[in-house]
């Protein structure tokens, strides 16, 4: 790739979040304007501070992070994944407290300006509940059009979905905000969705794990005691696994080099009424000739490549 990925990327940080969060500060071709936080893995507050910490990991304490929403539109916030992302939602791995503080400004407002100082350039890459986005193209509609484009961490169109007390066939993110998710797809903007179809089949292997604590540096081996908490939920989830799915960074990595999946074109929309599926994706697959589209679906990915560059970040070479 050539040109530089200019990216917002939106966090609920969460041990994936903050694998994203060291795949896109890493990644020579992506340039990271902003990090904007909200619920999901855990608190917006608590996904804040973790963001911060993260950033002083790996020392990019200057790209500024900025709160968003703590819950989602119709809603209120519920904490149900401390058992997947630990109590402190990096694994119950204490950080030093974060010396940096988030802006003044609110994610939306943020995502807004950058976005109209910048028309065509930004890529939005929401890795969490996406009501932030949702909130920010209500208030400007405008921006729909002048992003360049949303690649979001969300959606399934065949794979099974995740665990928990919901709907099967849903992702935990659309899960969080099927409504937020309904409005970005409508929008009318360029979205690519990078869901669990393609997430659940890069995996983070304990091998590889081990692999980069012997030769990642401090912050890549940080990294991987943050993930071990992770992976012993995998463990209970998805027995016989041996590792943990590479979510987050797969949509940052997407977002910056879309041939690393199989695109499909699909007019998607969010179940939000039904009483077994609110928050699946429904993809009507027979409109997938132009114009009846709203969205590209990864449903393929290149996993060998995403495997081999996502370890050549983490060891740092
Ligand atoms: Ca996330």
């Amino acid at each position: 790739m050539t040109e530089t990925c200019r990216m917002i990327l939106d966090v609920d940080t969460g041990v994936d979040d903050a694998m994203a969060i060291f795949y896109a500060v890493r990644r020579p071709g992506i340039q990271l304007e902003a990090l904007t936080t909200t619920f999901g893995n855990t608190d917006t507050v608590i996904a804040t501070e973790n963001t911060l910490k993260i950033l002083e990991l790996l020392g990019r304490p200057e790209i500024p992070v900025a709160q968003g929403v703590g819950r989602s539109l119709i809603r209120p916030y519920k904490r149900m994944a401390d058992h997947i992302h630990g109590s402190n939602a990096l694994g119950d791995v204490e950080l030093p407290a974060p010396k940096i503080k988030a802006t003044d400004e609110h994610a939306i407002d943020l995502m807004i300006r950058v976005i109209k100082e910048n028309p065509g350039e930004i890529t939005l890459c929401p890795v969490g509940p996406i009501t932030n986005v949702a909130l920010a193209i209500t208030k400007a509609p405008e921006i729909a059009k002048l992003v360049k484009e949303i690649v979001v961490m969300g959606s399934t169109i065949l794979h099974p979905g995740i665990h928990g007390p919901i709907a099967p066939m849903v992702d935990a993110n659309f899960a969080n905000d099927p409504e937020a998710a309904h409005i970005v797809l409508q929008a009318g903007a360029n979205v690519t969705l990078v869901g669990m179809d393609v997430t659940m089949t890069t995996l983070l292997s304990t091998d590889m794990m081990d692999e980069i604590s012997r030769e990642g540096d401090h912050a890549a081996q940080t990294l991987m005691k943050i993930t071990s908490f992770y992976v012993d939920a995998y463990k209970t989830m998805y027995p016989g696994i041996q590792g943990c799915g590479l979510h987050d960074p797969l949509a940052v990595a997407v977002a910056e080099d879309p041939s690393l999946v199989g695109l499909e074109r699909m007019y998607v929309d969010i179940e939000l009424n039904g009483e077994l599926t609110r928050g699946s994706t429904v993809a009507d697959r027979r409109r997938t000739a132009i114009p009846f589209h709203n969205a590209n679906v990864a449903m393929t990915v290149d996993r060998p490549r995403f495997e081999a560059e996502f370890m050549a970040l983490m060891k740092g070479h």
